[in-house]
């Protein structure tokens, strides 16, 4: 483009209201964006979000400490230790998922056969310092009694058969 073109596009501001032109097609249309966290996208039943170590409801944990979900865990996020109780079942002593490790394949909660770990739909979590993102057999079980019942009727829905 020439010079006189040039200083033509500049006094009458002709790419600013080529620029808002473009702005007004839009400004009617069907939005594309959702207003988060406000409005929120749908999730899929079988989305897999933050771990949970469930509980029987008389209060027992599930987990027998079999350590499949260990063996089965693609990046060895998984640490459990165990020891036997005095009435001679076993349990976990240590239970502990680093999340910065897990890709959420899913395999631990599919190999679990108590139907002890498990994801749950929660997805609004964060971490601020090194070491809130490991969440050790204490804080899975805390998320599991906060979430139980929503983690129940989740489970009834997708896998009836468990
Ligand atoms: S979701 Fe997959 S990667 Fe994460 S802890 Fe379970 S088995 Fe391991
Ligand atoms: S969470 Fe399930 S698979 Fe993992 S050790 Fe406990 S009982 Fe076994």
């Amino acid at each position: 483009m020439n010079h006189v073109g040039q200083v033509v596009k500049s006094l009458f501001l002709l790419e600013l209201l080529r620029g808002l032109r473009l702005t007004g097609r839009y400004l009617f249309s069907r939005k594309f964006t959702l207003r988060y966290p406000e409005e929120k996208t749908p999730l899929s039943p079988r989305f897999r979000g933050l771990h949970a170590l469930r509980r029987y409801p008389n209060g027992e944990e599930r987990c027998i400490a079999c350590k499949l979900c260990e063996v089965v865990c693609p990046a060895l996020a998984i640490t459990i230790e165990s020891e036997q109780r005095e009435d001679g079942t076993r349990r976990t002593t240590r239970y502990d998922i680093d999340l910065t490790k897990c890709i959420f394949c899913g395999y631990c909660e599919e190999s679990c056969p108590v139907d002890s770990i498990v994801e749950t739909h929660i997805f609004e979590y964060h971490g601020e310092k090194r070491g809130d993102l490991y969440m050790t057999k204490e804080k899975l079980l805390s998320v599991g009694d906060k979430y139980e019942k929503e983690i129940a009727a989740a489970r009834e829905q997708d896998a009836p058969f468990r």
